[in-house]
């Protein structure tokens, strides 16, 4: 099985045909609420790809919360280890710019910051004997991160890491990181160092490397991804679809890519099933629209 740890989340969505400036107000048009949170929607992907899936994170004690815990149930999320904190959900505010199929997003965590080291240790020991790989974010408290990370390589479980958003990590956590997925803005924070070509890209995975992860796989959106590890350089290019929603893309990709190392894939094939999860999310509105595992066979076997 594959554990989560991380957000669960409302997202607010409205569309605009341009983006407000700051003071300015403009017009919308539809409004929907769809569940969110990265961690959510890695364990929605992982689950709807056909694997068990264990989600460890907090959501409020607002109706909110009972939402989204039917909803990772009704999507085959085993909930048992989800925590419910006294205070607000967390949610997210997003604007989708229709013409652009670009987004802004604040979150608002909520319940994150109620998910605490103890708890997640406590979760990850009882699931010992099931779980293989554990995937995590970074919107819930660092020390939440650092403990699910380390006591899940304690007890030699697969760690990846999706460092976003965007964070400082301390240098101390890498050598217990398996796979780091970062798209490309995380990895010139990450490294310092300026990503504006693909010699870049690698360099800055070196850099990773050199801190003790094992290996990096770095999004690069329409491009694919590329990976990183001692033995391997290489690029694995995205499949190309049409664009409706770009928001979630990063976390099915996630879960494409937990899934196929789950299932013993080798890295390269792994990603290429991670770029196919992600370009089927891309043509539906929704960050939790994640494809079927045969939706993806069927188009990496096109
Ligand atoms: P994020 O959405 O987290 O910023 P990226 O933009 O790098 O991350 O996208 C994540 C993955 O989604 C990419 O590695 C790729 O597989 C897929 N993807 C993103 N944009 C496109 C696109 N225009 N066409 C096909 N696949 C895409």
């Amino acid at each position: 099985a594959i554990a989560v740890v991380g957000s669960i989340h409302a997202d607010f969505y409205v569309k605009t045909k341009r983006f407000p400036q700051p003071d300015e107000t403009v017009i919308g048009s539809d409004f929907a609420i769809f569940p969110g949170g990265k961690g959510a929607n890695q364990a929605v992907g992982c689950a709807r790809l056909g694997v068990e899936t264990y989600m460890i994170g907090a959501i409020g004690n607002d109706y909110i919360g009972s939402l989204l815990v039917e909803n990772l149930a009704r999507n085959g999320v085993r909930v048992d280890y989800v925590y419910k904190a006294s205070c607000n959900s967390g949610v997210a505010f997003i604007i989708l710019n229709e013409e652009t199929g670009e987004n802004m997003i604040i979150v608002s965590p909520g319940a994150d910051n109620a998910l605490t080291p103890e708890y997640v240790e406590n979760s990850l020991r009882q699931l010992s004997n099931k779980v293989k790989i554990v995937l995590t974010q970074l919107e819930t408290p660092l020390e939440t991160v650092y403990r699910s990370i380390e006591v899940a390589k304690k007890m030699n479980m697969i760690t990846i890491l999706n460092p976003a958003p965007a964070r400082e990590l301390d240098n101390s956590i890498y050598k217990f990181i398996d796979v780091i997925v970062p798209n490309r803005v995380e990895l010139q924070q990450l490294t310092g160092v300026e990503v504006n070509s693909i010699e870049s890209v690698f360099k800055a995975g070196e850099k990773l490397l050199d801190h003790g992860v094992k290996a990096v796989v770095a999004t690069l959106g329409s491009k694919g991804a590329a990976i990183t590890t001692p033995w391997l350089r290489a690029i694995v290019k995205a499949f190309p679809v049409q664009v409706v929603d770009t928001t979630g893309a990063g976390d099915a990709f996630m879960a494409g890519l937990a899934v196929a190392l789950l299932q013993n894939m080798d890295i390269v094939e792994a990603v290429k099933f991670a770029n196919a999860t992600a370009a089927l999310k891309i043509t539906r509105m929704g960050a939790q629209s994640m494809p079927t595992r045969s939706e993806v066979e069927n188009l990496i076997s096109k």
